[in-house]
């Protein structure tokens, strides 16, 4: 294999030979090729794309480049959810405790912050202490035990998406239909599976922010899951504002622990509940709606989530404590206030811009080796179309030093617009399935 032929050839716009992307990404995942080559090749697919031979190679070689986890003669259905991207998208936090209180193991591999957008392993590792580099050992015996475990890629679980994952992040690669549909199958394949619910994000805070692209990844991935026996939908909702209140690492995480205790904003309770009825549907726990609804919602009220979280942090080394008391998550020693100006109304908060500033803030990464500061970010309470009275807190700035509130505070003051319409995406606004697309 020669890689710079492989490059030239696939800048060209030419599909690679069969076995090339699986020698390729072998290598990758062995530090055979290094990483110049293969941002160079990532480049390449941004621009070019890939044929469904070579994705369905792609996905193939990156989840054999390490092991899978083994459920052989295991009796539970095995449910998965993720988030393609987003501003204060912290359902997994939610999720992967409720589901494991309904009977479905929920074995949960995911990614830390790629691009604009937050990471379930960085907000997982707000926690002190919280492990989320779980050998295949570990992950399987505290599954059994609890029946959630989340973590994240490993050398031994899709190695290869590990590291380029973490190129991507970084070479601003993200945004291509087939290497986050690649990565995020890999990923999923490599649980074994019997369903998966996915979450594609809709809007300007959304990697792909073209409708049809949206839709073609939703179509992609539900291809790559149901050929290889993995029942796969996908709901379709709003990242044209952030979700929930909390954006940044312990903030979301807190917010996360807080909607476990009934006190969630409502729009990220909802995206919740949607996505959580739909992991019941796939894992066949019920086959009604509404009783899925209700099993999700009495799990909140009666705080057997909330408990099956705790159960679950300290398990992976956290600190169980947070869970009852989320004001023990780092927090930032500067917080600053951003206040409307006028008597108004909010017409857009845009999340693009709040992801970009909490990375500025060093709650995200520009480099792959740049260490998060897990307690900044924002808080915003206000919405698009709510009307807000001069004075009114519209969002915090929480930040390590006074320098970073100032920049924070100039980033939320741009980001929130006021003025006289709001548009808004509908929260949830399609069901994606292999049998076709609902409008909701
Ligand atoms: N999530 C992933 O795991 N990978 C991507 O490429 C995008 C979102």
């Amino acid at each position: 294999m020669v890689v710079p032929r492989l490059i030239e050839r696939k800048r060209d716009g030419e599909a690679l030979e069969p076995g090339a992307w699986r020698a390729l990404i072998h290598a990758y995942a062995a530090g055979q090729v290094p990483d110049y080559q293969m941002a160079a090749m990532a480049m390449a697919v941004v621009f070019r794309g890939m044929s469904p031979d070579e994705l369905n190679e792609l996905v193939d070689a990156m989840l054999s480049s390490g092991e899978r986890l083994d459920f052989s003669g295991y009796s539970l259905p095995r449910v998965d959810k993720h988030s393609i991207g987003g501003v204060g998208d912290k359902t997994s936090l939610l999720l992967a405790p409720m589901l494991a209180c309904c009977g479905v193991a929920v074995p949960m591999i995911s990614g830390r912050g790629l691009g604009h957008t937050g990471g379930t392993l960085d907000k997982l590792e707000a926690i002190p202490g919280f492990r989320t580099q779980l050998s295949l050992v570990e992950a399987r015996a505290q599954l059994d035990r609890l029946g959630v475990v989340m973590l994240g890629q490993t050398p031994e679980l899709v190695p290869a998406d590990r590291k380029l994952y973490a190129l991507r992040d970084v070479t601003g690669t993200v945004e291509s239909v087939p290497l986050i549909a690649a990565s995020i199958m890999s990923k999923k394949l490599a649980e074994d599976l019997t369903g998966l619910v996915l979450d594609i994000k809709m809007g300007n805070g959304a990697f792909l922010t073209d409708p049809v692209l949206s839709r073609r990844l939703a179509e992609t991935m539900i291809g790559i899951g149901e050929a290889r026996g993995c029942r796969t939908v996908c709901l379709m909702t709003a990242m044209d504002r952030p979700l929930g209140r909390a954006c940044g690492n312990a903030l979301e995480t807190a917010e996360a622990i807080r909607g476990l205790m009934g006190q969630g904003p409502p729009d990220l309770m909802e995206v919740t509940y949607a996505l959580g009825v739909e992991m019941l549907l796939v894992g066949g726990v019920t086959a009604e709606r509404r009783e899925a609804r209700r099993r999700l919602e009495d799990l909140v009220s009666s705080g057997e989530a909330l408990d099956k979280l705790e159960h679950l942090v300290a398990a992976q080394g956290g600190d169980s404590r947070v869970v009852r008391d989320p004001d023990r998550l780092p927090r930032a020693p500067v917080i600053e206030s951003v206040r409307a100006p006028d008597d108004d109304t909010v017409i857009e908060i845009d999340p693009r811009a709040i992801g970009h500033a909490i990375i500025r803030l060093g709650g995200g990464r520009a480099k792959a080796d740049d260490v998060v500061d897990p307690a900044v970010g924002f808080v915003i309470p206000v919405k698009p179309g709510d009307r807000v009275s001069a004075g009114q807190l519209v969002g915090t700035v929480h930040a390590r030093d006074a320098a970073g509130a100032e920049a924070g505070v100039a980033a939320l003051r741009r980001a929130i617009r006021f003025g006289e319409r709001a548009r808004a995406w509908p929260l949830i606004s399609h069901r994606v399935t292999a049998e076709g697309v609902v409008t909701l």
